[in-house]
């Protein structure tokens, strides 16, 4: 075994043991990391081309009823400062993308119980109404399958949730008074009720060691998702794990890419968190295999109460400069912004 072999098996049939996926997690070195990256951007290539997709992100409350011992906006956390945008601001906030392009928004909260399944319709309706050939994801939590059904007859279209990590013991220290088991019911349930769905986890939680990211792998590939985002952990200085180092940009942009093998058609990501531990972190990700980018379309007055780690970059920045600046981003690499709903490959082959 050594890892050229493993990528280069990873290359051609997208598959590998977990005993050859700990090996190249555990032996990886610089050589390697750039065959790697390498082989990760001639797959993406070959299926969604120098196109990056783009979707625009609408924070809509900070409330939060979970405890995550690594979020910033955990119930617990008595000094965030909460907020919640109006029906109306979300329907705005969406409108606005629209006009930069966006034709896909995201509206993303913590767990928050105002936002009942009437209020979700009313929004989704709303913003369908005025944009029907547009995408909704939704990214808001565990909820029951009759919500999600509810959502998606109001016509949501994706649903992002991240499974966070794949080893039970692990979610289970990071999350009290949660249920690892009940979360990825949660994503078969979406799948079932028609959604595109978005798993994802994060990189560098502390205790997490590479047997645990191969869970992750193995796990991603046996879910086949639509989406997929992954990003390094980023420690809030107002959580218990405060003290802690957090993810690397070298073991993201490895993740990423050998996801970008494992899962050809999957939409990945190069994440906020991933722009914020390095200034061309989104780029690099792009590089390694990653497609999409979120800018952030809330109104700047709460984007720094959307506060899930230290540090967040393009707090400060209007909608329209951060739709501008992430087209430079992306040019500056050679790389086109695609202003479709930009479904995944994997959603249309099964569509047919
Ligand atoms: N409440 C929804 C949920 O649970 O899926 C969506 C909001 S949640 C804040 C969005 C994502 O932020 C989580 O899935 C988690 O992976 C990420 N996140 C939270 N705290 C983070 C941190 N300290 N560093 C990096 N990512 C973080």
């Amino acid at each position: 075994m050594n890892t050229i072999n493993i990528i280069d098996k990873l290359y051609k049939e997208n598959i590998a043991t977990r005993e050859e996926l700990l090996y190249l997690l555990d032996n990886i070195d610089k050589d390697s990391i750039n065959y790697l990256t390498e082989k990760a951007n001639e797959v993406r290539m070959k299926t969604y081309k120098d196109k990056v997709y783009m979707r625009g992100l609408i924070e809509f409350t900070n409330y939060c009823v979970r405890d995550c011992k690594y979020c910033g906006i955990r119930k617990s956390n008595k000094d965030a400062d909460r907020y919640r945008l109006t029906v109306e601001q979300i329907v705005n906030c969406a409108v606005l993308g629209d006009k930069l392009g966006y034709k896909t928004v995201v509206l993303q909260g913590g767990e928050d119980p105002f936002f009942t399944d009437e209020i979700m319709v009313e929004i989704i309706t709303k913003i369908k109404s005025i944009l029907p050939n547009n995408a909704i994801t939704l990214s808001i939590g565990e909820r029951s399958y009759e919500s999600y059904k509810k959502m998606f007859k109001a016509g949501a279209d994706r649903y992002l949730l991240r499974h966070e990590t794949a080893t039970k013991t692990l979610y289970e220290k990071l999350h009290p008074n949660a249920s690892f088991e009940n979360r990825r019911k949660c994503l078969e349930d979406l799948r079932e009720i028609g959604y595109q769905i978005g798993s994802g986890f994060m990189i560098g939680l502390p205790e997490q060691d590479n047997n645990s990211l191969v869970d992750d792998l193995i796990y991603t590939k046996q879910l086949k998702p639509h989406m997929c985002g992954i990003g390094p952990f980023i420690p809030h200085k107002d959580t218990p794990l405060n003290n802690e180092e957090g993810g690397t940009l070298e073991k993201t942009i490895i993740m990423i890419a050998i996801l970008r093998l494992l899962l050809p058609d999957t939409l990945l990501p190069a994440t906020t968190s991933l722009g914020t531990i390095d200034p061309t972190g989104r780029e690099k990700g792009i590089k390694a295999g990653a497609n999409v980018v979120m800018p952030n379309l809330s109104p700047t007055d709460v984007r720094e109460k959307y506060s899930l780690y230290d540090g967040k970059i393009c707090t400060g920045d209007e909608a329209a400069e951060c739709r501008m600046c992430i087209e430079r981003r992306m040019n500056n690499i050679g790389f086109q912004i695609d202003i479709s709903r930009g479904d995944s490959i994997l959603w249309e082959k099964e569509s047919k």
